[in-house]
């Protein structure tokens, strides 16, 4: 496995490898949801790039962006195991150098849910990722439903802006109990690990409700809201039943939809979604 950091090690490197190549966009400290990206993608293609930058830009000024769990040393073995081909670690100043200027701004799916509350996050995304598309050049790019919105933003910009890259979106893996994967569960002591189960619950509650005919969009959220009101170190930033390509919330009786949320549980924010029909 080939570790790359400037732009120049990176195009080296890539010049050498065969076509298809997958690209997994990260931010490190690597958990079971990236390693189910990565062997997607090995699957899939012929060379496995992962990309490893916390980009500073998709964070807002009171984010976690100097908190964000780091460890390379980890994470590289773990892609080693993976049988990677090519990790690039860039760093800021390469990223984002003194005079850097220039902006990718997705609008109408970028407004609703995360929009809502981190302003600037996905000029951030999108920004990045356009960047590691541009830099990396892969046939085909993974990233996981768990962001379902980030993966919206992806989707909508690659037909936008006429990257001839496949967008492959892989299904959110979680905990035995349901939590889903996140870098940011450490944050959590043991009394909000346990209370973070009700996310899931909530999710899954509503899920089979839908499967079981009920079908209208306030009494899913409803549902989701109820059981996320048990657990009193729960605070509910949205919960939202919404289009899943678009993302306009639904109203009404719906044929397919994605149930989608974000708390607080102490000062860790956490978000999940489950899509129904
Ligand atoms: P991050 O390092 O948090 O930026 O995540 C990198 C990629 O991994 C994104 O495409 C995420 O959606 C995806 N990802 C994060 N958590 C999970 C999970 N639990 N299951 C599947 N994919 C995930």
């Amino acid at each position: 496995m080939k570790v790359a950091e400037t732009l120049e090690e990176l195009w080296t490197e890539r010049s050498h490898l065969k076509i298809p190549v997958g690209l997994v966009p990260t931010m490190g400290y690597l958990h079971e949801g990236h390693l189910s990206l990565v062997r997607k993608a090995r699957e899939e293609c012929a060379s496995v790039v992962v990309s490893v930058y916390v980009n500073p830009t998709q964070f807002g000024p009171q984010e976690d962006l100097t908190k964000y769990p780091r460890d390379l040393e980890r994470d590289l073995d773990l892609l080693r195991n993976e049988k990677v081909d090519l990790v690039w670690t860039p760093n800021d100043a390469i990223m984002y150098p003194k005079s850097y200027q220039t902006w990718v701004t997705v609008e109408e799916v970028t407004k609703p849910l995360e929009g809502s509350i981190r302003q600037g996050h996905f000029r951030g995304v999108a920004t990045v990722v356009s960047k590691l598309f541009n830099a990396v050049q892969p046939q085909k790019a993974y990233f996981g439903q768990k962001d379902a919105q980030q993966a919206a933003v992806i989707r909508q910009m690659r037909r936008d802006l006429n990257f001839p890259i496949a967008i492959v979106v892989c299904p959110t893996m979680r905990e035995p109990d349901g939590l889903a994967m996140s870098s940011r569960n450490v944050y959590l002591n043991p009394e909000e690990r346990k209370a973070a189960v009700v996310l899931s619950r909530g999710l899954f509650k509503a899920k089979s409700a839908f499967e079981s005919g009920e079908h209208e969009a306030d009494r899913l959220r409803r549902m989701v809201l109820d059981t996320l009101a048990t657990e009193p170190l729960v605070k509910v930033q949205y919960v939202s039943c919404a289009d899943p390509d678009g993302l306009e919330e639904l109203e009404g009786k719906l044929e397919r939809g994605l149930i989608s949320l974000a708390v607080t549980i102490g000062k860790t924010r956490l978000i999940d979604n489950i899509v129904v029909g």
